[in-house]
């Protein structure tokens, strides 16, 4: 039995979970989206790292070149021994010898290099026999505010300088801010100081070379790797990104907040609306047979009476059971009930669409037809009369009912009167023996 139970409580409470988590879809994308958020933050070193390797045999088909001093007048030379090695021998001629290898990032020595502003390192491995305490690297930015394709002086040198262990393999790697402008080159350039600061947007090429006063005679460089780590995004970029997709998420969070509060507003006010209109609906009808009682009679006669300009025809008909106490005293006050509904029913039945017809109250109903002649009202009321007595009650001896009509043409007819004009003629109805039709009517002639 305890077997049965476990796996079903377990089954239970996994539901209820998943209930409650579908139920709380904002907490959870809240919740979500801050993971994210501690993620991005806390492995944003290793998420924007790029890597670019240069290795010998990687760059076999890239284009690179030896250079030494005998350009510039001096007696140096210099031979390659490998994709990223070379020798040179310096000699006295220049004023300061010099011999290097330089290698192009985009291949030919164009005009589009790496995007480096995000650089985090740059490191490389060596390998320097001579007499030099110190080699030089230079990274060269292409900016065509002050570069040439023409000139390969003309993009800026971004220098540094480091120490050299002789016959040891060297691990070295540099910062973004060990880099400085070389000085030979703002001298010649002559350029802005917004120019004279380090950049590194459109690095075309890199070269590492023989120091400063580096010693005549012979030096070889073996380069086995340079590595240069970037970040596609700078810190100050990603913790904005970060912080747009924020303001962004609230943005649309609040959005749907305040569309979803708008439509709840709209949907409430419409049920109160509804509810209202269903209310004035039921205060008007009368519960038991459906029809309007006396309230919503009135009002609907002056609604009626309210669009007349001038004298107009109207009949007011009043119906009262005859016996009715008798009735219910026969067969029960419950089938008295269903006689009232069905008499409501034949006299809706009996009526034109225009025609108003309500409980007065009691066992007593009320007709008003405006547009008739007496003769025409006096028709009406004879037709309920016989159709009620021709009706099916399920009463023995059946069920008759006296109507009183009263007949007005005026311009302003007042109900309580015309009412009480009516219960006058259903009066002497009653008198004359029940089960009869008497007409009571006043022609006021239109007023000047
Ligand atoms: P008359 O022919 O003179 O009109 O006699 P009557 O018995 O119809 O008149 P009376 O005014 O003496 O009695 C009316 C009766 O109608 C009394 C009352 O119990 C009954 N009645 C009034 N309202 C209701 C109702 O809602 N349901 C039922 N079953 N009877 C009602
Ligand atoms: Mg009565
Ligand atoms: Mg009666």
């Amino acid at each position: 039995m305890r077997r049965e139970t476990v796996p079903e409580e377990t089954a239970g409470f996994a539901r209820r979970s998943l209930r409650l988590m579908a139920g709380a879809r904002f907490e959870m994308a809240l919740l979500c989206l801050l993971l994210l958020t501690a993620g991005a933050v806390i492995w944003q070193k290793p998420l924007l790292e790029r890597t670019i390797h240069y290795t010998p045999p990687g760059v076999a088909s890239a284009t690179r070149t030896l250079f030494a001093d005998n350009d510039n007048g001096g007696k140096s030379t210099v031979w390659s021994t490998g994709n990223m090695s070379w020798a040179c021998d310096l000699r006295a001629g220049n004023a300061y010898p010099y011999c290097g290898y330089e290698l192009f990032t985009d291949g030919n020595k164009g005009t589009h290099g790496l995007n480096l502003s995000n650089m985090r390192s740059f490191a490389m491995t060596l390998m320097y026999k001579g007499s030099a305490t110190s080699f030089r690297v230079h990274l060269k930015n292409f900016d065509p505010r002050y570069s040439t394709m023409a000139d390969i002086e003309s993009p800026k040198f971004l220098r540094v300088e480091a120490d050299t262990t002789p016959g040891k393999l060297q691990h070295i790697e540099f910062v973004p801010t060990d880099f400085g402008v070389a000085d030979w080159w703002l001298r010649k350039r002559k350029l802005p100081p917004e120019f004279g600061r380090p950049q590194f947007d459109n690095i075309t090429s890199f070269n590492i070379e023989t120091g400063s006063e580096a010693p005549l005679g012979p030096h070889s460089f073996e380069i086995r790797d340079v590595t240069i780590k970037t970040a596609i995004l700078s810190d100050a970029q990603w913790y904005s990104l970060l912080l747009g997709i924020w303001i962004v998420m609230i943005v649309i969070y609040l959005g749907y907040r305040v569309g979803n509060l708008r439509r709840a507003q709209a949907e409430r006010l419409a049920l109160e609306a509804m509810a209202l209109r269903e209310a004035q609906e039921a205060a008007r009808r009368d519960h038991l047979t459906g029809i309007f009682n006396r309230r919503g009679l009135m009002e609907r006669f002056n609604e009626l009476a309210g669009h007349r300009r001038g004298a107009f025809s109207l009949a007011v008909i009043l119906l009262d059971l005859d016996h009715f106490k008798a009735l219910n005293d026969t067969h029960g006050h419950d089938q008295g009930d269903r006689v009232l509904s069905a008499v409501a029913q034949v006299i809706n039945g009996n009526v034109r669409s225009g025609d108003l017809a309500a409980r007065w109250g009691g066992e007593e109903f009320i007709v008003v037809c405006a547009d008739v002649d007496r003769r025409a009202a006096q028709k009406i009321a004879e037709k309920i009369r016989e159709r009620v007595e021709a009706f099916d009650f399920g009463i023995p001896g059946g069920v008759t009912a006296s109507l009183g009509v009263n007949w007005s043409n005026m311009a302003e007819p007042d109900l309580t009167q015309l009412v009480a004009q009516a219960d006058i003629a259903l009066y002497a109805a009653k008198a004359e023996g029940r089960n009869r039709v008497k007409l009571r009517g006043v022609a006021t002639p239109k007023a000047a």
